[in-house]
């Protein structure tokens, strides 16, 4: 068996489009476009290519794209005072700021100060508690991007028993609440877990987020498994003094066992930034009091 490689990037690019359709017809109810208004703190090069790449995604979806770029030096007063600000602006749906952040500024405080309604991460206690509860109002991207690619592969993953590895706030967390919510078994491993192949080896459904160099091998997956690789780790290529991306599972040896598997790059990916949009035009309409357009 060899296995179908998820093109993560085609199916952000149609969700993509999706997004753009509706923002005309939001547009024309409400007088304005939906805006997303992205904070950067310091020099981060990783994250200043994100940055870039959120801006640029969110004009080519039609919407408003407002950046702020503070210096590293910013204190924890100034950055709440520039959230205080975006918070009472109406013109701003979603607000996000780029992590990490310098020493000096507490992120939890930060994450806190965001009007949930605007939390288009999805990090803010109150949406990790709708998420808790069921709804999925503001739900973190990368986990939500998986769990798309999964239905749309799959369809229905009532019953099946997944295994996601990693338990961060940011994807672990979050992507075991949805596929709970898919009415999957779900089972969360982490650096306690004990016989990690073992326990993988019982999954229908594999999600990898661990931030390991393709630490999990082919024969700990169940044949006809599907695998959602969320790692992005960079690694030493064979030409001398450059460097390649790869995932947290090793896909030469996966590709054998499994029925399907995200690549790396190109898979989870490109879902992240689609996601965002989808979350800058859902609470768009929540704050405007419509319905967020079906399907996304
Ligand atoms: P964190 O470092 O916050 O969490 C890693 C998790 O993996 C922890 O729960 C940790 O367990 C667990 N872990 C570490 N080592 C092992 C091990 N040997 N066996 C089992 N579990 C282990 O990472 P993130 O969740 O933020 O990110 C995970 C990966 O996903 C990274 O590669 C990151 O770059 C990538 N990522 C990709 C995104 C995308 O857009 N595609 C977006 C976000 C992240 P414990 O809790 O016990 O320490």
């Amino acid at each position: 068996m060899t296995a179908e490689l998820i093109d993560g990037k085609a199916f952000a690019e149609g969700l993509r489009a999706r997004i753009a359709t509706a923002v005309p017809a939001f547009k024309a109810k409400t007088g304005r476009v939906p805006g997303l208004t992205v904070v950067l703190v310091g020099e981060d090069p990783a994250s200043n290519v994100y940055v870039r790449s959120k801006g640029k995604a969110t004009v080519a979806a039609g919407m408003e794209s407002g950046e702020h770029r503070l210096p590293e030096s910013t204190t924890q007063e100034e950055l709440l005072a520039l959230i205080h600000r975006l918070n009472k602006d109406d013109s701003v749906d979603g607000i996000l700021v780029q992590l990490p952040l310098p020493r000096q500024i507490d992120e939890h405080a930060v994450l806190a100060a965001i009007d949930p309604d605007k939390d288009v991460d999805g990090f803010h206690v109150v949406n990790v508690g709708r998420l808790g509860v069921g709804e999925r109002f503001l739900v973190p991207c990368t986990p939500l991007g998986s769990l798309m690619l999964l239905k749309d592969r799959l369809g229905d993953l009532s019953g099946m028993n997944a295994v996601v590895i990693g338990r961060s706030n940011i994807v672990g967390k979050p992507m075991a609440q949805l596929l709970l919510q898919e009415s999957c078994t779900v089972t969360i491993a982490h650096s306690r877990t004990r016989n990690l192949p073992d326990v993988v080896r019982q999954a229908d459904i594999v999600v990898a987020a661990v931030g390991r160099p393709e630490m999990v091998k082919g024969d700990w997956l169940k044949p006809g498994a599907t695998v959602i690789d969320v790692g992005i780790n960079r690694v030493p290529a064979e030409t001398e003094g450059k460097t390649r991306i790869v995932g947290d599972v090793d896909t030469a040896s996966a590709m054998s066992h499994v029925a399907a598997i995200t690549p790396v790059p190109g898979g989870v990916g490109p879902m992240t930034i689609a996601v965002l949009l989808r979350n800058t035009l859902v609470a768009a309409h929540v704050r405007a009091g419509m319905a967020p357009p079906e399907g996304l």
